[in-house]
């Protein structure tokens, strides 16, 4: 074994025995930690458990506070601004489902969300409830905040894969995202409906998701843990010398995406709807690379194969859940920054020049596309420029991105 390779599993190690007691599930509260009070500075929310049977995040952020409150009153320089953690799905950690009733990170529409709140709260289901409590904390926190929003949304997956992170494609989230050293995924976000973070950069805030790893694995606590502490420091809230492992965590996550292309963007998604019958076939990791044809899963009799050549991305290995694979392939980062040198240059004002698109009469910032005008290349194109959320409207599709902040 070399060197490099010896000290790293050396960093391993010593995360691992540094590590807090399993996480107490019984007694677990809606706030997991919270640290400083400055309204002035950058506030950083952390959700962990959004989905219940994703419980190291939960783990992984109350490492973070314990070290925190530890270190309080020592003169290693201020923290800045504040950072809070919520426990997502608490009913949902406690019983160790994904979820009772119903998807807590499908909830989020501005649709259901008024719903929710016209409601008497006596006819909640369960993960209603739990919407409805967790929106009344953030409002709270960020009721007192004067400076920039900042949210992570914590999770793990039943596949083995590495650590990655998804975001919508704004220029202020690329600047957390980019500043973890793991993958990114593009397009994951927009392709599910009522995603808690819709709620976030509605709201004009950075809002980015991490996956951490297996969810019973040991590894992705750590993992998740060091994305938090790098984070942190990216935010603002900590200074890089605050933080004496560091660089224990970024060599910890540079090793678990070791080979794994930088920027990744979903291709498709496969949907499954009540009463059908998916399984997916056994081997599969986020991140596998698989030439076309590959044959995937089995839905109802019918065996699912890759259209092209494509990465794998979150198979689905446990019973609850509506997506049973993404496929996604690489994106080259020049793509990314021509992205943003169009963006920055207002480009989309030149959408409608191309055949078969016009501006949505009642929607701002969208736009229909007539598929039986439209050419090749089109949807690359609104790729582009961030239009990657794409929704039937009749016989057109209408895109529309995050807003622009
Ligand atoms: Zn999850």
């Amino acid at each position: 074994m070399d060197e490099r390779r010896a000290r790293e599993e050396e960093d391993g190690n010593r995360l691992r025995r540094e590590g807090s007691a399993p996480v107490e599930l019984s007694s677990l509260e809606r706030v997991l930690g919270s640290f400083g009070e400055d309204p002035e500075g950058p506030l950083f929310l952390f959700t962990a458990g959004i989905h219940g049977n994703e419980r190291a995040g939960v783990e992984a952020v109350q490492r973070v506070f314990a070290a925190l409150r530890e270190r309080d009153g020592t003169p290693v320089g201020r923290f800045q601004g504040r950072c809070v953690a919520f426990a997502g799905n608490l009913k949902g950690l406690q019983k160790g489902v994904r979820y009772l009733d119903q998807d807590l990170n499908r909830l989020w529409t501005p649709k259901k969300l008024a719903n929710l709140l016209a409601r008497d709260p006596r006819k909640d289901d369960a993960e209603e409830a739990e919407a409805r409590e967790l929106l009344g904390c953030f409002e709270k926190e960020l009721s007192r905040a004067k400076g920039k929003v900042l949210i992570m949304d914590l999770h793990t997956s039943s596949a083995d894969g590495p650590p990655f992170s998804c975001m919508g494609d704004t220029i202020p989230n690329r600047k957390l995202a980019f500043a973890l050293p793991v993958p990114v995924i593009l397009g994951l976000e927009e392709a599910i409906d009522g995603a808690m973070l819709d709620w976030f950069y509605e709201n004009g805030h950075v809002a980015i998701a991490v996956e951490g790893g297996k969810h019973e694995s040991k590894e992705t606590v750590d993992n998740l843990e060091a994305m938090v502490w790098i984070s942190l420091v990216a935010a603002g809230n900590l200074c890089a010398r605050e933080v004496p492992r560091l660089g224990d965590f970024q060599r910890l996550l540079e090793r678990e995406v070791r080979g794994i292309p930088h920027i990744v963007e979903i291709r498709y998604r496969e949907v499954i709807r009540r009463g059908e019958n998916f399984h997916m076939i056994p081997g599969f990791k986020t991140f596998d690379w698989i030439p076309k044809g590959t044959a995937l899963a089995e839905k109802d009799g019918r065996v699912l194969r890759a259209e092209e050549d494509s990465y794998v991305l979150l198979p689905l290995y446990q019973g609850q859940g509506e997506d049973g694979f993404f496929l996604g392939r690489r994106v080259p980062r020049f793509w990314l920054l021509l992205a943003s040198l169009l963006r920055r240059l207002r480009a989309s004002k030149l959408l409608p020049l191309l055949p078969g698109v016009r501006r949505h009469p009642g929607k701002k910032d969208c736009f229909m596309v007539d598929p039986k005008i439209a050419r090749w290349g089109t949807v690359q194109v609104f790729h582009l420029l961030g239009y990657r959320r794409r929704r039937p409207e009749g016989d057109q599709l209408v895109f529309s991105r995050r807003p622009q902040w």
